[in-house]
This record gives C-alpha cells, structure tokens and sequence, in this order.
C-alpha cells in the first residue's frame, strides 16, 4: 500500500505535506480536528471541498479499528478485543480506579519475545500496530464508554520497545496539545528488557514511568523464562535500567510475577533485594495469572507473596503487591491486568487466611 496513513501524522507533518500540495494551511488544522475525532472517513469531514476530499483519498488512508467483541466484568473492567482493518486482532483493556479511567493498550498484533508464561508471547507475532492504531484503542474506548481516559498503560499485547519507532510516535502524538493531551507523567511503558531501546529511550528524556518486566533476581531463573535473557542478561539491563534512572531522573517499576517454586523463595527475594539496593525504584509483585497452556507452572500463595514481601521491605525496597482487575472477563488475557491499582487489601483478605 502507498497511500500512507494520515491518522500516524503529527499537525506540522500534515501541515507540511499540504503546503508541499499548494493547500492552505487551516486546511491541515481542519483535517487533524476530524482525526482526533476520530473520523475515519474522508467523506465525513464536511468543511473539507470534495474536490480535496478526493486528493486526501488518493494520498492517504485512515487505519480502523472496529469493536469486534466487548466484556465487562463485574468489577467494571471493560475488555475490548480490537480488529484492524486487515483483520489482525489485539485487544485494550479499560480500567477504573479511584483517580480516573485507566486504559492498558497494545503496541503489537501477538509478540515475537516468546515469554513462556505469556500466552501473547505463545501465539507469536503478526505485525507492529501504527501510532494511528495505538491511539485508536483509547479513542473508541473513551468514546464507546462515554468517559476520560486519564491514565494509559503500554503493557497489552505485545513488546513496546520492539515497535520503537511507531510507539515514539505515539507517545508525541498521544500527549500533543492538539490531541489526547494526556501528559506523560500518566504513561506507563512496560518492557521485557530490549536494553539498546532503554539506552535510546532515555535519549526521549520523557516523563513517563518505565516498568521493567523482570520477573526473576538471576541468569539461572530468568534463562528459563524469559528467551530475551539470552541476550541481555540480568546483569545488562539492571546497568541499563540503573543509567536509565540517572539520565531521566524518573524512578522505575520492576515488574515481578510470582511463579510458585520457581522465582518466589526467601532466596530469591534476598537476591532481589540485593541487585536493586540503592535503586529509585519500586518493585510490583504480581500473583501469576492464569498459564493453563503451561503446566508446569502455577501461582504462588498468598503466604509466600506476602513473606516475599517482607524480606524486600526490611532490606530498603519498595514493594507492593498488585490485584488483578477483570478476571470474570479474562481481562488479564495472560497479560492485562491492573497491576498498578493498589488493591492489596482484596488479597490479604480473600486469600491469606
Ligand atoms: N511486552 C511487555 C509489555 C506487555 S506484557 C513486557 O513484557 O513487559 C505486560 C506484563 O504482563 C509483563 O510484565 C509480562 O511479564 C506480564 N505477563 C505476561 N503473562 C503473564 C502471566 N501469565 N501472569 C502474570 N503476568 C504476565
Ligand atoms: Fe511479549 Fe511481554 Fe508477553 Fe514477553 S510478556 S511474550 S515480551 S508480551
């Protein structure tokens, strides 16, 4: 396809494109207004001449995204799974919490990094989603909703990281003043570790929060887990993620799922607890969602999150325990959760006793 897609372009881009096809320059303003509204049609930008409309129809097109199945769990997490316009399917997940809205997005059709917890990782990889279909996903959840998204969450379906470019242009485009204007102190981008892409992100200088998926305090356990530790082992990317903090400034998240008898003994959190002393950051533990594809692994208890727990608090770590949100809806989908909705209380109560 030549035509390329207008909805992944930023004002000064369209502006440009325009000037370089003698249009008047309100004209790109008129255009961008239709597309953050999310007007995925050119017939239906009505101030727009038809005469223009036809030139815009020939240069350009304008990715969709329609609903193709939606759930709501009783807890109000609304999941929505997404078809693109050739058919790929991704899913977002909606998410109220005290503060607001809160939408987990995807940045991939399926995911090439092979995590053998993660059923996204499991069905392998289709194709990188464009900014345009990025933002859609908060778009039509906001609009089918009829709510304000104040919070977004890269942490769907797929490796940001491995998507570089397009997740860039997202971001700029997702927290423009002409557009979501969502600032990125209220972005999340989680990542299994690409190492060469934190070094470049901490270029971006962006204040959004970096969450690292890490799952694992040693080469020995996160080898088994993880296929991306074979080639920036732990030891690389708590160097990348230790320059990450110093040039940003911004402290990280160490996302940590509890796989019983494999990454949640008192050992393991002594190990943790050592590798990110002295660290600004925050560590989430995260209960192991459901990995019926995988057998040979299950969830740890309750008793051995919270002792966990303790051992990196009395060593100086910040630690929370994370709830997941939508599990009558399957909201998790092996990945989509809430994890930073601070809900300790609904496991210590329900589970602990
Ligand atoms: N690819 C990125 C972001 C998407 S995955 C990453 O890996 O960080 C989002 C999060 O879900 C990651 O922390 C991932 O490790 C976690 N995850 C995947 N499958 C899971 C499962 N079955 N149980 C708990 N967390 C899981
Ligand atoms: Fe990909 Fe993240 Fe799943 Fe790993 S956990 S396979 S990186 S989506």
């Amino acid at each position: 396809m030549n035509k390329k897609d207008i909805k992944s372009m930023t004002l000064q881009e369209i502006e440009k494109d325009f000037a370089d096809m003698s249009e008047r320059k309100f004209r790109a303003k008129q255009v961008y207004q239709w597309l953050v509204k999310s007007v995925n049609n050119f017939d239906d930008m009505k101030n727009i001449p038809q005469i223009f409309r036809d030139t815009l129809k020939e240069k350009y097109f304008i990715p969709h995204l329609k609903i193709k199945e939606k759930r709501i769990s009783s807890d109000g997490t609304i999941k929505y799974l997404f078809e693109l316009f050739d058919g790929e399917l991704i899913e977002s997940v909606l998410m109220k919490y005290k503060h607001g809205y809160s939408i987990c997005i995807s940045t991939q059709a399926g995911c090439k990094m092979g995590c053998v917890f993660c059923a996204t990782g499991r069905n392998g990889f289709k194709r990188n989603l464009f900014a345009s279909e990025i933002l859609n996903q908060i778009e039509i959840a906001q609009k089918d909703a009829n709510i304000k998204i104040s919070n977004i969450v890269l942490m769907g379906m797929g490796e940001p990281l491995d998507n570089y470019d397009n997740v860039i242009k997202f971001l700029k485009l997702v927290s423009s003043k002409d557009n979501l204007n969502i600032g990125m102190r209220h972005i999340s981008l989680s990542t299994c570790g690409l190492v060469d892409k934190i070094y470049k992100l901490s270029q971006e200088r962006f204040q959004l929060t970096l969450s690292v998926s890490l799952h694992a305090p040693n080469d020995e356990i996160r080898n088994k887990i993880m296929k991306i530790n074979n080639k920036w082992n732990v030891s690389d990317l708590i160097t990348a993620c230790k320059k990450y903090i110093a040039k940003t400034g911004r402290r990280i998240s160490f996302e940590y799922t509890m796989i019983k008898n494999l990454n949640d003994t008192p050992k393991c959190a002594m190990e943790l607890s050592k590798i990110l002393k002295g660290m600004l950051c925050h560590v989430n533990l995260i209960p192991l969602n459901d990995c019926s594809f995988n057998e040979q692994f299950g969830k740890s208890s309750a008793n051995r999150m919270y002792k966990f727990k303790d051992i990196l608090e009395k060593e100086g770590i910040n630690v929370t325990i994370r709830r997941t949100l939508g599990k009558d809806i399957e909201a998790a989908c092996g990945q989509l959760k809430g994890r930073y909705v601070k809900k300790e209380d609904g496991l210590r109560n329900g589970m602990r006793k």
